[in-house]
């Protein structure tokens, strides 16, 4: 139903781990090339000895922090250099210290911004050039419920940096779309993840009793949108969302759940 993904070459970056893995996985068992970014050197290794082992396309890796303009660079020129191009940018690396308001430094929103929003924004520009001579450029974006449409103590800087994403998505789309790239994103809601299971059992066990679902998310339900996004069949979607959350942000109030 859906036009084939072989071959074609597909960036995630924060890819060693969490939903970029499962974005990886996702795309690398459709049969595309996949490029790893990610700081750690040795989890990047794991990850794409773990997602090679079961997929038909090829899984490589760079070490990069896309906090760095340098290094955004250097993620894209890499997959030209491995790939011959490329077709696709998961814009997924992100982090998510919590802080509350008050004692929030400087150094914390510069980190948030920096890696989530200035990170976000300068890998998308390092990948114009080679996503416009595909002639099918897709750009998805990793946001999260959290900022655009929801608020969790702790997360004041992290929310802005998740709704600034959004900002950025709609003007870019903007631009891009002479470019024939389109760039939409992904909202996860409560996804299982090393980052997540850092927040504790008490967290997890809250977060499932208020989601209709009642489960949290698999990193795979977010690579399953993202590969949609990526699809020939999407190009007609751009500077749109997709909430990927077990129905998380529908409740009005507790009341809607009782019995369910
Ligand atoms: P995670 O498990 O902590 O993984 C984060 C990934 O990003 C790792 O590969 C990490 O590798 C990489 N990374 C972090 N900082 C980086 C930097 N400066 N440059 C390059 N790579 C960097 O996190 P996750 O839960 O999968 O989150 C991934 C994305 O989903 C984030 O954008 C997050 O905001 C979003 N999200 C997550 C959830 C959730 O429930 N988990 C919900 C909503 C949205 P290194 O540390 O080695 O660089």
């Amino acid at each position: 139903m859906f036009t084939s993904l072989d071959d074609r070459s597909v960036i995630v970056t924060g890819g060693s781990k969490g939903i970029g893995k499962g974005i990886a996985r996702v795309f690398s068992r459709a049969g595309a090339n996949v490029l790893l970014a990610a700081r750690d050197e040795s989890a990047l290794r794991a990850a794409a000895d773990e997602l090679a082992a079961g997929a038909p396309g090829r899984v490589e890796t760079v070490a990069a922090d896309v906090s760095r303009v340098e290094d955004c660079r250097l993620i894209a020129e890499t997959a030209v250099e491995r790939f011959g191009g490329i077709d696709v940018l998961c814009a997924n690396a992100g982090i998510f210290p919590d802080r509350p308001l008050a004692d929030l430094t400087e150094a914390d929103v510069d980190a948030v911004l920096g890696c989530n929003v200035k990170g976000t924004m300068f890998a998308v520009q390092a990948c114009l050039e080679a996503l416009e001579a595909s002639g099918h450029g897709r750009v998805i974006l990793t946001s999260s419920i959290t900022g655009p449409l929801t608020g969790y103590p702790g997360w004041s800087h992290y929310g802005a940096s998740k709704a600034a994403q959004l900002g950025f998505l709609r003007t870019a789309a903007i631009e891009l779309a002479p470019r024939r790239i389109t760039i939409n994103a992904v909202l996860p809601g409560n996804i299982a993840t090393e980052g997540l299971d850092e927040m504790g059992e008490e967290y997890i066990r809250g977060m499932e009793a208020v989601i209709p679902q009642h489960r949290l998310g698999t990193v795979e339900d977010i690579g399953y949108a993202a590969l949609f996004f990526a699809t020939d069949q999407a190009s007609y979607i751009t500077g749109q969302t997709m909430v990927v959350d077990g129905g998380q942000v529908l409740p009005e109030s507790p009341a809607a759940l009782e019995g369910i």
